[in-house]
């Protein structure tokens, strides 16, 4: 047995040693990006599924590297969480966002447009700053705080949740709203629902593409949507693909939905022409 722990370890630094050389060379190239101004941000429209309307946009960020080329958000967004560059990331894009919205909201005023959602990491929460920086960016971008919604996943609550808790309270009382996302992917979610101050829950893409292959069995997204709007919060599914699934779940109760059917995330630009056409209906 001895022998055995002894050939694991080794195997077990060696992984370790390639992934730390991989990970340092894409920390080192993250960090150039940033200072450069290199990242960019792709929008994608949250629907209301009652009307049609853009309701919303999420914030997504994207890393174009000259060399490396694009970078997918499930590889750099771990790496920036474990080097700590995740708080500098978000802080930008959430100044990007927010002043965006702003201006979105100045320009096409007839519009019904609520809110921009941005994703924030348990680490940037967890770091001393998160409620200063919240604060930060509403002042300099003067967006109405409850024009700012922030996702966060169950794994936040799980390390420290007194701490969670406590910050998600001192953002929710500047007015912004939070959203939990990936719901039904994690664990005793029910119970964080009840003791922390969401206002959204967003119906993890799984949820949605069970729909797809069994579009009878709609017993687990119904509970979902009922145990929500029994406690006021409100439903986002993400992922709807198709005109059927857009149809289901406005059918099933959910206010709002995303997804390739509604639009694909796209540039800023991407967004004011489709702002602009919608106001112009
Ligand atoms: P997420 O927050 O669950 O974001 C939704 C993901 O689903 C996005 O992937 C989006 O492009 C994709 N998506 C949207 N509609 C559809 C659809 O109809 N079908 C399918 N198959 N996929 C769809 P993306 O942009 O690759 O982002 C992946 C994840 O990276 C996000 O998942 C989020 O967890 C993370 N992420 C992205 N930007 C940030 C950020 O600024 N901060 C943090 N902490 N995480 C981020
Ligand atoms: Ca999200
Ligand atoms: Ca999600
Ligand atoms: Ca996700």
């Amino acid at each position: 047995a001895k022998e055995r722990g002894k050939a694991r370890y080794e195997v077990f630094v060696q992984e370790m040693h390639a992934t730390v050389e991989q990970r340092w060379q894409i920390e080192t190239a993250l960090r150039q990006s940033l200072e450069a101004q290199q990242l960019a941000i792709a929008y994608q429209p949250v629907t209301q599924l009652s009307s049609g309307d853009m309701i919303g946009f999420e914030a997504l960020c994207r890393w174009h590297h000259p060399q490396l080329g694009p970078v997918s958000p499930e590889i750099f967004i771990p790496i920036a969480e474990e080097t700590g560059l995740i708080v500098a990331l978000e802080r930008w894009l959430l100044h990007q966002a927010c002043a965006q919205m702003q201006h979105w909201q100045q320009q096409f005023p007839a519009l019904p447009l609520a809110f921009m959602s941005v994703n924030i990491s348990p680490v940037h929460v967890m770091h001393p700053t998160f409620v200063a920086d919240i604060h930060q960016v509403l002042q300099a971008t003067h967006l109405a705080p409850a024009a700012l919604k922030l996702e966060v996943t169950e794994s936040l609550m799980m390390h420290n949740p007194g701490v969670a808790r406590e910050r998600l309270q001192q953002v929710r009382a500047f007015g912004v709203q939070l959203s939990l996302d990936d719901f039904g992917t994690g664990y005793s979610s029910l119970s964080y629902l009840h003791q922390f101050p969401f206002n959204t829950l967003k119906i993890d893409q799984s949820f949605v593409h069970q729909l797809r292959a069994t579009p009878h069995d709609t017993g687990i997204v119904r509970a979902i949507i009922a145990m929500a709007h029994s406690l006021n919060i409100q439903t986002i599914a993400e992922g709807i693909e198709t005109a059927d699934e857009a149809a289901l779940l406005a059918q099933l109760g959910s206010h709002y939905g995303q997804g390739y059917y509604f639009a694909r995330p796209g540039s800023a630009d991407d967004m004011t022409r489709r702002l602009t056409a919608a106001a112009q209906r």
